[in-house]
């Protein structure tokens, strides 16, 4: 078939049959027989750019990123269009992953985003100033959804404390998938993308403690998130931070609160299935304050409790923390 003016070939039957039985492997985690039937098939049609496509996506899947990227660049040298092509976008994951700072800032350049300026030494790309989303750890495995700064399309750093049973921390750099998987929509009007972990880029050195507290009142609690946030680490008042969600609530478009721009609540953890007509409950929405607070605290072990001695020596009366324990 002719679209203007350029010559654009069919794959064959056998081809189709081939991907379409390998994308049905990859949905049964049959992965090293899909790699097989699409490498069959990448032989057949070797011109074709959605083979290398579909290879590179596989070995996404399998983190192989060596071969996610070789795949990824052949797929990307037979594209035809100038941009938006997701074949650049698995690029840019591919060499995110491996750290090939010039070939990412490649890739999101050809994706047709912004990279401003040289990045830092490295050639990292910084300053791209994505703006805050939400990622689900674990999407296979015990999900839970938590809130981030952007540091690039492909990477996010988490700032809401996970939960212990999530074994992940506060502080860690998350690598993520391009397509967004659910939505979460503030009062205000903005809505950020939820974007699915494909692994953990970089862990975090920081430590998660959980005690419980008691505050007389709201402002109570929200002087130690501040005193932690000044001390450049963080606290969370899991109590009315944390809501479950169903997986089919946690992967559309839900209402969520926005915190103070960099904080935003609440987070969701999964949960097996969806309560009825009434929903989910909302985390600490209209009910009556209640001090006895579960707060998760991201410190270093020689601060945390200095911390919450000084939260309660500013306001003895209506402040008091007991059962600090580190959980993660
Ligand atoms: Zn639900």
């Amino acid at each position: 078939m002719r679209i203007f003016g350029k010559v654009r070939h069919r794959p064959s039957a056998s081809w189709r049959q081939a991907t379409d039985r390998a994308f049905t492997l990859i949905g049964d985690g049959r992965y090293d027989d899909a790699g097989a039937l699409l490498t069959r098939a990448a032989d057949m049609e070797p011109w074709l750019s959605e083979s290398w496509f579909n290879l590179a996506l596989l070995h996404k899947f399998r983190h192989d990123w060596e071969q996610a990227r070789a795949a990824g660049l052949r797929a990307v040298a037979l594209l035809d269009r100038e941009s938006g092509a997701p074949d650049w976008w698995n690029v840019g994951i591919a060499a995110t992953a491996l750290q090939d700072w010039p070939l990412a800032r490649r890739a999101w350049q050809a994706y047709g985003l912004r990279v401003p300026g040289e990045g830092s030494p490295s050639g990292e790309p910084v300053g791209m100033d994505l703006g805050s989303a939400a990622v689900r750890l674990s999407p296979e495995g015990e999900a839970e959804v938590v809130w981030g700064r952007r540091l690039d399309p492909a990477r996010i750093e988490v700032l809401s404390i996970p939960l212990p049973s999530s074994g992940r921390r506060w502080g860690e750099v998350v690598l993520h998938d391009g397509v967004p998987n659910g939505e979460r929509i503030t009062a205000a009007g903005p809505s950020y993308p939820v974007f699915d972990e494909i692994e953990l880029w970089a862990p975090s050195p920081v430590p998660t403690w959980v005690v419980l507290l008691e505050a007389a009142t709201e402002a109570d609690r929200d002087a130690l998130e501040r005193l932690a946030a000044d001390a450049g680490f963080a606290a969370e008042d899991w109590s009315s931070s944390v809501r479950l969600l169903c997986r089919t609530c946690s992967e559309s478009r839900m209402p969520s609160d926005e915190g103070d721009g960099e904080h935003l609540d609440p987070h969701d953890h999964s949960e097996p299935g969806h309560p009825g007509p009434l929903g989910h409950r909302t985390a600490g929405s209209g009910s009556l304050w209640l001090p006895e607070r579960e707060c998760g605290i991201a410190a270093p072990a020689a601060l945390v409790r200095g911390l919450l001695d000084g939260w309660v020596a500013d306001s003895p009366d209506s402040r008091e923390w007991r059962d600090l324990e580190e959980v993660c």
